[in-house]
């Protein structure tokens, strides 16, 4: 019976240490105010080059990132293999948008997917399309602005790099995720996940496309890109998430004065993700399915979906995915009970991966029912072992 509150198997990887390290850390972050302040000085220092590395490495570094290096991270890809999770190790850095960051980004996701290449433990391989390029030209290409001659050489470079990631990932047999990010990004992004879906996933589903659900367009765009894969044969990869910049996506269709992209209610974002999963397991024959979600009922839900369908839980189109650090509960829950289950494994140094921890920190503080649960199991299991509360 799946059951999402067994402490014992949630933590089963986890130290007494790593235990009183989670403890101490969701306490913290559930404070709105303690996390602003540590975003603002984080923020301030980093501008100022003062290291941060001291404060952030033994704390959120290390409850939410693998390492700073693939092979850094290979200790917990295999500690997860050991109970039938998998990962997914993701190239996290979000510095800077010259030449020579989008250069690096490039040649790690390269490593990064060949590093995939026939080893069982590493489901897909993954990365963050606006990594791929430099400067803001997609912001200007989403908005119909002029581009010079280098702008439009970039928009030709960043398909490029975007084609040859996907080619490296069809020659290797290793699936690849394409993050989802910005509104304002997203159209381009859509089109040329589309062209390469089409490219690639022609004999096996080798590109995925990322639905962020709270987008109130997105069921559309689903059916719409289901006939438009059959009438070009081929399968669409679907990795669902509700999607990361609700408050961001918000404010600037304020100030831009254009109709807001997100559901208005959070139960309208759910059931336009559970809605999205009945689509797909429902024309499975048609697609292959990455589920990114904390939720408990929509993973409750996708498992009994696949058991109503008769489908195997084992069955390879379709995987659950939670991120590193979190909701383990539901992770290790899922892979005892047979299911396909990854963790999204982040690894970059300290001072690159600091947005995205912020991000994490900020979005367990805004969602005071996540923390709330990460918090009462992490409790739940430290009295099972006797430890003491700090
Ligand atoms: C494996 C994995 C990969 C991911 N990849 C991406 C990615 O590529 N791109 C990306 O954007 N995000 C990504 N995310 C993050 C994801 O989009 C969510 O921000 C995060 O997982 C929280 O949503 P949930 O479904 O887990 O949990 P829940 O707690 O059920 O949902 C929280 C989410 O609901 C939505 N929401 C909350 N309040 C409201 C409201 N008032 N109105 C409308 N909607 C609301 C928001 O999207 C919020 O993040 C990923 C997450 C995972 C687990």
């Amino acid at each position: 019976m799946l059951d999402f509150n067994n402490t014992e198997i949630a933590f089963l990887s986890k130290s007494n240490n790593d235990l009183r390290n989670a403890h101490l850390l969701y306490s913290t972050i559930a404070s709105p105010a303690l996390v602003k302040g540590a975003k603002g000085i984080s923020e301030f220092a980093l501008k100022m080059g003062v290291p941060v590395g001291w404060a952030v490495k033994p704390t959120l570094y290390r409850q939410f990132v693998g390492g700073e290096t693939l092979d850094e991270c290979t200790k917990t890809v295999e500690i997860l293999s050991r109970e039938n999770v998998k990962s997914v190790l993701d190239y996290s850095a979000e510095g800077g948008k010259e030449l020579g960051d989008v250069e690096r980004a490039y040649q790690e996701t390269i490593r990064s997917i060949d590093y995939a290449k026939g080893n069982p433990n590493i489901a897909y391989t993954v990365f963050k399309p606006t990594a791929m390029v430099v400067g803001p030209v997609l912001e200007k290409a989403s908005e119909g602005l002029h581009l010079n001659d280098i702008e439009k050489t970039e928009m030709d470079n960043f398909r490029t790099r975007i084609f040859s990631l996907c080619r490296r990932a069809y020659e290797n047999g290793v699936r690849i995720l394409i993050d989802a990010e910005h509104y304002a990004t997203q159209d381009i992004i859509d089109k040329i996940t589309e062209e390469a879906m089409e490219m690639f996933n022609k004999e096996s589903v080798i590109v995925f496309h990322t639905l962020q659900m709270y987008r109130h367009d997105r069921i559309a765009y689903l059916k719409y890109l289901h006939l438009e894969a059959k009438k070009k044969n081929y399968k669409p990869g679907i990795k669902f998430v509700r999607g990361a910049y609700m408050e961001e996506e918000r404010v600037r269709a304020g100030v831009r004065g254009y109709l807001s992209p997100i559901h208005a209610t959070k139960a309208d974002t759910d059931r336009s993700y559970d809605d999205g999963l009945r689509y797909v397991v429902d024309n499975i024959n048609d697609f292959e399915l990455f589920s990114g979600t904390h939720n408990y009922e929509s993973n409750y839900l996708l498992a009994s979906l696949i058991q109503e369908k008769g489908l195997s839980k084992n069955d390879p189109r379709i995987f659950f995915s939670q991120l590193f650090g979190m909701s383990d509960n539901i992770s290790f829950a899922l892979a005892r009970e047979g299911y396909n289950i990854c963790k999204y494994i982040p690894y970059a140094p300290v001072k690159d991966v600091l947005p995205y921890l912020l991000r994490r920190a900020e979005e367990n503080t805004s969602m005071a029912g996540q923390t709330g649960r990460e918090l009462s199991l992490i409790k739940a299991e430290m009295n099972r072992r006797n430890m003491r509360l700090i």
